[in-house]
């Protein structure tokens, strides 16, 4: 009897405790062996129906079923398991779609599959751990495109461009001694623009133009038309990254749809999860045609619902919003609460702003400029990126990296992680009218992202001798060089999480292209070459690297710590430099010694006097030392940060 009992209790329960949290979820397969669909759709509804077909591209249903209103969702259970069928919605006999919730997908996915999840994990899944970052600032992130890292012959992977690439050896092994420990994967949801049914075409693209959001893309599959082989190799992307400590963050594109009225989320319930303008008409902040709402009770719990599917089902560590700032705080703050449940450390970051105007009162939006409201929530700091390289808005515009003077403040306010500093006057820093982060876990530090110019292509366009026909080769790319290890140490010498594009530590161009969201392999693809021809380059970002990880001092958790041991010293135009102080019981090193000069000749520096170790000098690190130098004046030589310690 009490055998029996329990077993009933196996069976009814799950049944019972899904029907009754109202998850997004479409379709499941009862404890009897059943098919249960459901759908949000208006209550209204003239006719809410599920078309089942025996394959992707089968012309004629195997079964068109009338879904009914029961408890706000429209329902219906069909017998018999169909794992391994097709199927569509269709409300008020509009066109066909998968659903805003599919789990898996036929090729291109306009059909939804039903796949046994079990099925898909790789062997030693349940297994698999999530490798223990312990703060936000922990984190080392290196931004990634598929296509970008592996489709060039001369990576040397064999599955160019597929998410298995990222499984191989040699893949792992260069990550492991770049020294990351997260991995940002650009979008890898399932996006529209990709044939996948011609891949030979090898068409590229960013993949910002969702379709379905709990997916994954099927052209990084091996084969996308069998829907459980993107899944399982996803899974087998996750789990060999995990197994050599590095962590996984997904770019989730929530804020809107790649089109309108053709999106799952207007053909299942036309008008309710996009925002409009008073006039009716769509709001258009993402600059891609739409917005969504994320205010929509049923849209808060699409995107909370969809993170956490993420994060229990291929195990992701972290987030990366595009244009966070469409999304309202409320549900940035709901998705935190909602990581926080299955772990604290867990990466949120986004884009702190739109691209156009959104439809919502402003501040109530997830804005860089009210990140401190949003704990746990990182935005991007274009404070820094753009003291250092320029703005956005013009390529051909240098800042600090070019010798203009004026940026510095900016700069310190990066390199203390853009919190509240004594020593950093907000007025004079060029975006912030306050401290957007109320602790440095919350600005996510960088100098180039996948959007617009990279590194190397932004110092060509900006620095006037870079560009100079009068000027050496020899001579413009040891500059060029000078000025991209001077960026990253700003970067990796700053509180906050820092954050590199993918090919940067091999000197990654992208022929200057601005936007090559839709470029080919031949302007996106990294040229491992590189890696021989700029060996500085290489083993100076992986000694930068190794060099933050090794030393607390600089990843310092908490605001009050970063104003007790960070001070800026006095230091003359286009220099930066600034100490870390009492460093007893905090980091092997005492003290630290960080000087950044972009002018075209030396600069002297006064620095503390005494001996000290110079741990990097001149487009040069080494942790055990390069050699000495005793204060109270530092020379640092031309275009080259200068690192002491003792
Ligand atoms: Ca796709």
């Amino acid at each position: 009897m009490k055998i029996l009992l329990f077993m009933l209790f196996l069976f009814t329960l799950p049944m019972a405790g899904r029907a009754e949290d109202n998850s997004l979820s479409e379709v499941r397969i009862t404890a009897e062996g059943n098919t249960q669909f459901s759908l949000f759709a208006p209550e209204n509804a003239r006719s809410v129906k599920v078309r089942v077909y025996a394959t992707a591209n089968a012309k004629k249903a195997e079964k068109t079923i009338a879904l009914k209103l029961r408890d706000g969702r429209w329902q219906t259970e069909v017998k018999g398991n169909l794992t391994g069928r097709y199927y569509t919605f269709s409300v008020n006999g509009m066109q066909e779609c998968a659903g805003i919730f599919a789990k898996a997908v036929a090729v291109n996915g306009r059909r939804a599959y039903i796949a046994d999840m079990r099925s898909t994990d790789p062997e030693g899944w349940a297994a698999d751990k999530r490798p223990v970052v312990k703060n936000a600032v922990d984190h080392v992130i290196y931004e990634l495109h598929h296509r970008d890292f592996s489709i060039d012959p001369s990576s040397g992977l064999t599955h160019g461009g597929k998410f298995l690439a990222l499984t191989e050896p040699k893949a792992i092994a260069h990550l492991k001694r770049l020294g990351i420990n997260a991995v940002h994967i650009l979008p890898s949801f399932d996006y529209a623009s990709i044939d996948e049914t011609h891949l030979e075409e090898n068409k590229y693209n960013w993949g910002y133009d969702p379709l379905n959001y709990n997916v994954p893309e099927g052209s990084y599959s091996t084969d996308p038309a069998t829907p459980e082989v993107r899944i399982r190799e996803f899974k087998q992307m996750v789990q060999a990254l995990h197994a050599a400590d590095i962590r996984v963050v997904l770019d989730v594109v929530y804020n809107h749809t790649f089109n309108t009225k053709e999106s799952n989320f207007h053909l299942t319930y036309p008008g309710y999860f996009f925002r409009h303008r008073d006039d009716g008409s769509d709001s258009d902040g993402s600059g891609c045609g739409n917005e969504t709402a994320s205010e929509q009770p049923m849209m808060r719990q699409f995107m909370v619902e969809s993170v956490r599917y993420w994060m229990d089902e291929y195990h992701i560590d972290g987030f990366r919003f595009d244009l966070m700032g469409i999304h309202d705080m409320e549900t940035m703050r709901l998705i935190r609460a909602e990581a926080d449940k299955v772990d604290p450390t867990i990466l949120i970051y986004g884009e702190g702003w739109s691209a156009g105007t959104c439809a919502y009162p402003q501040d109530k939006l997830a804005m860089k400029a009210t990140t401190y409201e949003m704990p746990g929530i990182a935005a991007f700091s274009d404070d820094m990126r753009d003291a250092l390289r320029g703005p956005f808005s013009d390529d051909h515009k240098t800042a600090f990296l070019g010798g203009e003077k004026g940026h510095e403040e900016s700069i310190k306010y990066g390199i203390a992680g853009c919190i509240s500093h004594p020593q950093v006057d907000i007025t004079r820093v060029n975006y912030s009218k306050r401290p957007f982060a109320a602790q440095p876990g919350q600005a996510i530090m960088y100098v180039s992202c996948h959007d617009d110019m990279c590194l190397v292509d932004r110092l060509r366009a900006s620095v006037p001798e870079l560009s100079d026909p009068n000027r050496r080769p020899r001579y413009k790319i040891n500059t060029l060089i000078d000025l991209d290890l001077l960026a990253q140490t700003a970067v990796m010498t700053s509180q906050g999480i820092p954050f590199i594009l993918s090919g940067e530590e091999m000197l990654r161009d992208k022929k200057g292209v601005h936007n090559s969201y839709c470029s080919p392999d031949s302007i996106n693809r990294l040229d491992w070459t590189n890696l021989k021809r700029f060996p500085k380059v290489f083993d100076y970002y992986c000694g930068l690297i190794a060099m933050r990880k090794a030393h607390p001092a600089f990843r310092l958790a908490d605001a009050d710590l970063v104003r007790r041991h960070l001070e800026f010293l006095p230091a003359e135009d286009c220099v930066v430099a600034f100490r870390l102080k009492d460093l007893e019981g905090i980091d092997s090193w005492r003290e630290i010694v960080v000087v950044l000069n972009s002018n075209r000749t030396a600069r002297n520096v006064t620095i503390p006097d005494g001996w000290w170790t110079i741990v990097a000098q001149d487009g040069r690190i080494n942790l055990s030392g390069l050699g000495v130098a005793h204060g109270p004046v530092a020379t640092v030589p031309a275009r080259s940060a200068m690192i002491l310690q003792r």
